[in-house]
């Protein structure tokens, strides 16, 4: 389930295609993500000693826990448009092609036993309603996945049906089933998520789907997309991959594929996600994860999606790293700290430090290959947005919400040299300034590393 906190509005600045998790997903509950055993150091992937770089040791990144349910391991990718859809040639080429690439869709599905992706397209013969919600897409499939002639094709549980919303229809904001009221057609489904995916059963079969909606153009402006048909395929990419990793954990008694991180690093879906799930697309949403995925005649953008692999390896937590180099600031957190959200408490990394006092932790810089240094800052996470170029900005004081009042900040920050390079080590004294009970006991932190237009995180927290 979806948990929205006082602040969701500003996840929607900042991520695209917020997945919907359904209310009736206690999947998750039932399979209880196994904590992997994070060891506190990665060591240097590079045998190294005849001069060739070594990225520096540092503290072990999150992985996505497998949970032993179903993945989609030969998929088949449906787009499903609409007549007057202006995009719809893009999109079938797109559905088409994608999933056959080396570079994009293999570098991501083998991270999750997922294989090559088919691709097919339904052309519908009217147009885009002016009004569209999931009760009528589900009643959609359900009329066009029987019969004697099944007009979306004959059921497949491997496939992904994909219903591409022109700009234009307004659109439920989710699934009636996650708690969204599917005649709330007032603000849309712009005004929460660009795109979801779920599941239902037909005939007693699975069957995964997702909607993918074009929402106005200012809404992709942050992640750099300015072009239409990128929106698209930026939303879809992330909704696909989620699809094929954990098609059915909505289902009744069908357990989770890949979702939820491990109990030490579940900060970090919160914080990026305001979820405790989370999912492959949701973890890797940030404005630089977006890429261009070159097609022959055609540009697509898409998005980088988590890899349990690239995480392991210290390199980059989003595939594909497209030759990236990898660096991050890790910071070296000796405790093991109650978090409380959603009503449960999980044990995470972080740091203990009473409310009122300071403590000085150990930041170790490393990266995949030689760079220039890169800055170093670390902000309470209520300013993760102010250093993101989400909702919050930095105020006089602390941060401010849309223009609202000043939130002073509930940890501050010393760093004992404000850049390095791998091997560095940057001392980081933290004071607990106050506990806004938010998270329980716990306060989230995040350091971000900004080289040159590329910038990385790492989530932490304070123990109180
Ligand atoms: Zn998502």
């Amino acid at each position: 389930m979806k948990l929205r906190l006082p602040f969701l509005a500003v996840v929607v600045l900042v991520g695209a295609a917020i997945s919907v998790q359904t209310a009736s997903c206690s999947s998750s509950d039932d399979a209880a993500p196994t904590p992997l055993e994070a060891g506190p150091v990665v060591p240097p992937t590079d045998g190294g000693g005849d001069g060739a770089f070594v990225p520096a040791d540092h503290p072990a990144f999150p992985q996505l826990v497998y949970n032993g349910g179903p993945v989609l391991k030969t998929p088949t990718l449906v787009a499903i448009t609409f007549a007057n859809d202006p995009h719809r040639a893009e999109l079938d080429t797109f559905t088409e092609t994608i999933g056959k690439t080396q570079a994009y869709w293999k570098a991501i599905a083998d991270d999750y036993g997922v294989g090559p992706a088919a691709g097919r397209s339904v052309h519908l013969a009217g147009n885009a309603p002016a009004t569209i919600s999931d009760t009528q897409i589900r009643a959609a499939l359900t009329t066009n996945l029987t019969g004697p002639t099944p007009g979306y094709g004959a059921l497949d549980s491997q496939a992904v049906y994909t219903f591409f919303i022109p700009a234009g229809t307004a659109g439920a904001k989710g699934p009636a089933d996650a708690g969204y009221p599917d005649s709330d057609m007032a603000a849309g489904l712009c005004s929460e998520a660009y795109g979801y995916h779920d599941s239902m059963l037909v005939n007693g079969q699975p069957v995964v789907y997702a909607i993918v909606a074009l929402c106005p153009p200012a809404l992709y402006a942050s992640f750099g997309i300015t072009k239409a048909i990128d929106a698209l395929t930026a939303v879809t990419t992330h909704e696909w991959f989620e699809a094929v990793s954990d098609p059915f954990s909505h289902l009744p008694g069908s357990k989770a594929g890949f979702y939820g991180l491990d109990e030490l690093h579940s900060t970090w879906s919160v914080v990026r996600d305001h979820s405790q799930a989370g999912e492959n697309g949701d973890l890797c949403h940030e404005a630089a994860d977006h890429i261009d995925l070159v097609l022959p005649n055609i540009t697509y953008k898409v998005q980088r999606i988590w890899s349990n692999q690239e995480a392991k390896l210290g390199r980059h937590y989003c595939a594909p790293a497209n030759g990236a180099t990898a660096f991050n600031s890790v910071p070296v957190l000796p405790d093991r700290i109650p978090f409380t959200f959603g009503g449960k408490t999980l044990m995470v990394e972080g740091v203990t430090i009473p409310v009122g006092t300071s403590k000085t932790v150990e930041l170790k810089l490393f990266s995949s290959a030689p760079t220039e240094a890169w800055t170093v800052e670390a902000v309470d996470s209520l300013s993760y947005d102010a250093v993101t170029g989400g909702g919050y900005t930095a105020v006089t004081g602390g941060v401010s919400l849309d223009g609202g009042p000043v939130i002073p900040p509930r940890l501050t920050f010393a760093l004992d040299k404000p850049s390095g390079v791998n091997g560095d080590v940057i001392k980081m004294t933290i004071t607990a300034v106050k506990n806004d009970g938010r998270y329980g006991k716990a306060t989230p932190f995040i350091v971000g590393s900004k080289l040159g237009k590329e910038t990385r995180y790492y989530i932490g927290a304070v123990g109180n």
